[in-house]
């Protein structure tokens, strides 16, 4: 094994080393490698805010009422995604219950006698479907989406497809957020013209294609995944950033390393890591199995 695997060791030593200097330096040079498709209101023409950013895909959105209003056929089978709005309102609360929270007396604090007001937020949840979802829907409002051009690599292209499918992976491009679903199993890669290069592409939707690979390769996956464990989630990062790495240097794409993801400028992200020194050592293996199965779905052997 040792002698085979020197070009691989190689690889896994050059980006776990970036790893650990920029962990050294306490300065993850994050650089998000995509640019937002902004998503908009057909009603108001405003672009949503914060999190409606994240859970919409780009585009112009119309509600259900609102499509009905314009006579705007929604298609049959088209998919609706979520905004939520939040309104700021008065909630009463008695004194007792006031007291009983432990609350204190603010300037925003309403005394009424016998009972205060208190600073609330309701929050509303609208279903909306893109206007590509709906037959005959011109966009209404001329908001232009960054698209940026560059060439495809072939043989990066091939790999993806035929390890998507071979594994049943399901892959939605538009977004603004890459992530895998493991309840899903599904990815989102982002809009290829989102992407400011080739590199940042493919070293994007390498990393979501490596934690694709976790169950099948029995990483930790589940509840420890999602968050209550942030040490599991912070060596599966590792993986995948150590894995698309490693695809990225199989292909021979010039990639100056940067953690890519977005989850890797979470703060208990990077201090997790920090207090696991074991994780680079663990992840590394691992890495490179991820990276191999991909590989070998194109019937690709690295060094045999
Ligand atoms: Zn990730």
């Amino acid at each position: 094994m040792a002698k085979k695997n020197t070009n691989k060791k190689t690889v896994a030593e050059i980006v776990t080393q970036r790893f650990i200097d920029a962990l050294e330096k306490d300065s993850i040079p994050w650089i998000k490698p995509w640019d937002d498709w902004k998503s908009w209101s057909r009603n108001t023409g405003d672009f949503y805010q914060g999190a409606n950013l994240l859970t919409t895909s780009g585009g112009e959105y119309i509600t259900f009422n609102q499509a009905k209003a314009e006579g705007i056929k929604i298609n049959k089978g088209a998919k609706s995604e979520m905004i939520v709005k939040y309104t700021e309102y008065m909630r009463k609360i008695s004194k007792e219950d006031f007291q009983a929270a432990g609350y204190v007396v603010t300037d925003r604090v309403e005394d009424h006698g016998d009972f205060y007001k208190i600073p609330a937020r309701s929050v509303k949840y609208y279903n909306v479907f893109n206007v590509t979802e709906c037959t005959d829907a011109e966009q209404k409002h001329d908001h232009k989406q960054p698209r940026h051009e560059w060439d495809a690599i072939e043989e990066a292209e091939r790999i993806q497809k035929a390890y998507i499918e071979k594994s049943g992976l399901d892959v939605q491009t538009a977004g603004n957020q890459p992530l895998y679903s493991p309840s899903g199993h599904y990815i989102v890669t982002g809009r290829p013209e989102q992407f400011k290069s080739a590199a940042a592409y493919y070293s994007t939707s390498f990393h979501e294609l490596i934690h694709s690979t976790q169950k099948e390769l029995n990483r930790e996956t589940g509840a420890a995944f999602r968050g209550s464990d942030g040490k599991a989630k912070a060596r599966e990062e590792l993986v995948a950033e150590i894995g698309a790495a490693y695809l990225m240097s199989y292909l021979g794409i010039e990639n100056g390393y940067s953690i890519n993801n977005s989850e890797a400028y979470v703060k208990s992200w990077i201090s997790n890591l920090k207090n696991d020194p074991n994780a680079i050592l663990w992840a590394a293996p691992k890495a490179i199995e991820a990276a191999e199965l991909i590989l070998a779905a194109a019937g690709v052997k690295v060094n045999q």
